[in-house]
């Protein structure tokens, strides 16, 4: 199995609900190793880059709103096969259909929000993940 580094984002409702060491003792309970760690606003420009392949849908304005309403703090974190693992962990994104036991099913909105207020960002695929650890982190804080 591949030795992969996927790019995690604690989103606003993660750090205001007090989730992110939840979160990440289930990340460190999976053997993952932390390789960068930072907290940090989104600009605009930086959330239209991430979130480019939404940036034409009619909630984009809010998921933007939304990732700005604290800082995020963004984990970059290694492991086998740890891309696919971690979207696994995480659920599907609308999180009133993530299973319980996974963090979106455990700990992302039920109501009305329940598509945007999902917890984590975590890249997708290989490609992702390394140009979203460029976006986030600079070379120096990934260790
Ligand atoms: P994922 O983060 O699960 O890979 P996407 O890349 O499709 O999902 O969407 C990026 C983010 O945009 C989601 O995590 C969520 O916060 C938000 N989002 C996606 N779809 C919707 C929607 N229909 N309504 C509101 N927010 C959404």
């Amino acid at each position: 199995m591949p030795l992969e580094t996927t790019l995690i984002l604690f989103k606003p409702d993660a750090v205001a609900k007090n989730l992110v060491g939840t979160v990440l003792a289930r990340f460190e309970k999976e053997g993952f190793k932390i390789r960068g760690l930072k907290m940090m606003k989104l600009s605009d420009e930086i959330l239209a880059e991430h979130y480019s392949h939404i940036a034409d849908k009619p909630f984009f304005p809010d998921v933007r709103g939304f990732m700005q309403e604290t800082p995020v703090i963004a984990l970059a974190l290694e492991g086998e096969d740890i891309i696919a693992k971690v979207r696994d962990l995480l659920g599907p994104t609308d999180s009133k259909t993530a299973a319980p036991g996974t963090i979106r099913g455990d700990f992302g909105d039920k109501t009305g929000e329940s598509k945007m207020r999902n917890i984590c960002h975590a890249s997708d695929s290989p490609e992702a993940a390394a140009a979203e650890i460029n976006r986030f982190f600079a070379p120096g804080e990934v260790f």
